[in-house]
């Protein structure tokens, strides 16, 4: 059991290392049907029989239509597990889909995050434990940096905007090889969704591009979240870290501002 192994650690990890969970803790696990939530959801409930501190850990599934075929049958799997499984239809995600068939990535997750939230509330949970892995950190950092002019990637902990719940990603670590791995080593039965079969998108050209480097530099995404742990803010651009030294510029920026000038002439 190579993986999980692997899997199990570096979760343990990333708990440990962002404060993930807490005594009395009630986390909902976001299980999507990809190998990423059922490899979490594994990863948390070892993680419960085995930590010093007394959690709770659930799963549930927002149904948005877009299952390649029925996830119902995950169902014996979380009876195998002895977790409870929710299942909910979310309409209002259907109702989009036949409004606007065509609709982007940024309407769906947000129709996702209201029944995710929705239902975490009815489940009396007060953490939620989303499914993001070390490859989506890195491509997010990527994309950031590349589409929106932003050096960020996503937050390992952090509250939802009415602060009702903690998000954590235990995940952070985990790459998709691994998570890919212990499904296959368990033999998880795991239901895409149409998206995963999407092709000419940022995240695809993003996923090529870091596969093409890993190719020459294995450790390239274990270089990219270490990057992200060890921030050299001298070395960036953002001014509210940087000593510019503001009241010697903004005397000698008088002198400067007619030579700025004739050089943009
Ligand atoms: S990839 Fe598909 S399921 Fe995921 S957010 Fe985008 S539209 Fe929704």
């Amino acid at each position: 059991m190579r993986f999980e192994k692997q899997l199990f650690r570096k979760v343990g990890k990333a708990v440990h290392d962002f404060s993930m969970i807490r005594p009395d803790d009630r986390i909902a696990v976001g299980v999507s049907g990809g190998k990423d939530s059922l490899a979490l959801l594994d990863a948390l409930l070892h993680l419960r029989d085995h930590a010093p501190i007394s959690f709770q850990v659930e799963a549930f599934t927002v149904e948005q239509g877009k299952f390649v075929r029925p996830i119902e049958p995950l169902r014996s799997e979380m009876d195998a597990r002895g977790v409870r499984w929710t299942y909910e239809r979310d309409e209002a995600s259907f109702q989009l889909l036949e409004d606007e068939p065509r609709h982007g990535c940024d309407v769906c997750s947000r129709y996702r995050r209201r029944a995710v939230y929705d239902i975490a509330h009815r489940l009396g949970a007060n953490v939620v434990a989303l499914g993001h892995t070390a490859d989506d950190f890195c491509e997010a950092l990527l994309r950031n940096s590349m589409f929106t002019g932003r050096l960020a990637a996503l937050p390992a902990t952090t509250s939802s905007r009415s602060g009702d719940f903690r998000l954590i990603r235990p995940l952070v670590y985990v790459s998709e090889e691994i998570t890919a791995g212990y499904c296959a080593e368990v033999g998880l039965p795991l239901t895409p969704c149409v998206c995963s079969f999407k092709t000419g998108t940022v995240r695809e050209s993003l996923r090529t591009f870091l596969g093409t480097l890993r190719q020459s530099n294995p450790n390239v995404m274990d270089n990219l979240l270490a990057a992200m742990g060890r921030v050299d803010h001298t070395r960036l651009l953002d001014r509210r870290f940087l000593d510019t030294g503001s009241d010697a510029v903004s005397t000698d920026s008088r002198d400067l501002l007619p030579i700025l000038a004739e050089e943009t002439l």
